[in-house]
């Protein structure tokens, strides 16, 4: 099974690339092969990776995307990079800014990272692609392959007003180029359990949501631990393996694998 999610949220600093290295690194340690994709110009996914200069990396998704548009031959391997155990990244760099612009006039524009995956995907059990925070064409590309969208939200108002816009493109995509799509789940991430608000905040989204949407029960508490990871290019497991983060991100890590299981199940 090769399993394609993509991690979005318009909203930056919501726990987006924090859960993809994360929950990465939980699903490579459960002896699964990983790849994770950054589909984000500020490459904070190839930065936290230990690439400090993401512009000088040769091989980049932007590349990727450039050689797709123009019918170029691209080799095996090509732009993929090794960052740990099972663990595959495909880094991103500053002019993906400039590659989205020039995907307006291609044909089959939001099919673009699509028939990449096509020729890559089985040889991984997870891809991971790790969005910027807009909901323009890139993002569009992630959804229009994947087979679920994971949507890391703060427990915050602003934040959770998002939503909806982003559920609305979620279905638009489903309907128009990936029937297939399914929303994986709604993660609260940087959860101070102290606060009443937050409590109110989850307790409204699983009013408005529960029943159509799924949403993870367990959230990912807020941490300074977290926080001090990306800086230090390591996953929260090796970082502070007995803090309550890394506890959280093993058991998304658990509930993701469950799921898949129990899909799989259905499916025979
Ligand atoms: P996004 O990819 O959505 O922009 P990030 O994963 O980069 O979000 O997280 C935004 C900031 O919050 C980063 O500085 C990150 O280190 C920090 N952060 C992420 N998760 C947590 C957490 N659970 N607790 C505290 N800080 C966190
Ligand atoms: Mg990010």
């Amino acid at each position: 099974m090769s399993k394609i999610m993509a991690i979005a949220n318009q909203k930056g600093g919501v726990g987006k690339t924090t859960t993809v290295v994360n929950l990465g690194a939980g699903l490579a340690e459960a002896g699964k092969k990983v790849l994770m994709i950054d589909l984000d110009p500020q490459a904070s996914l190839t930065i936290s990776m230990g690439f400090r200069e993401p512009d000088k990396l040769d091989g980049t998704i932007t590349d990727i995307f450039m050689k797709v548009v123009n019918d170029e031959v691209i080799p095996e391997g090509y732009a993929i990079h090794s960052v740990a155990e099972r663990m595959d990244l495909i880094p991103s760099s500053i002019d993906l800014s400039a590659a989205e612009v020039s995907l307006v006039n291609a044909m089959s524009r939001e099919l673009v990272l699509r028939s990449y995956m096509e020729r890559i995907s089985s040889n991984y059990d997870y891809i991971l692609i790790d969005c910027m925070p807009s909901l323009g064409m890139l993002t569009v590309n992630a959804l229009a392959c994947a087979g679920s969208v994971l949507i890391p939200v703060q427990p915050a108002y602003l934040p959770v007003r998002g939503l909806q816009q982003l559920i609305r493109t979620i279905y638009t995509v489903k309907r128009r180029l990936n029937s297939a799509l399914t929303i994986e789940g709604i993660l609260f991430t940087m959860v101070d359990r102290r606060t009443l608000y937050a409590k109110e905040i989850v307790e409204e989204v699983n009013q408005a949501y529960g029943g159509t949407i799924p949403i993870f029960q367990m959230v990912i508490p807020m941490s300074v631990k977290a926080s001090e990871t990306s800086q230090a290019a390591k996953n929260i497991y090796d970082y502070d393996p007995q803090g309550k983060a890394a506890k959280a991100y093993r058991e998304l890590t658990e509930e993701v694998l469950e799921n898949d299981s129990e899909e799989r199940k259905g499916a025979f």
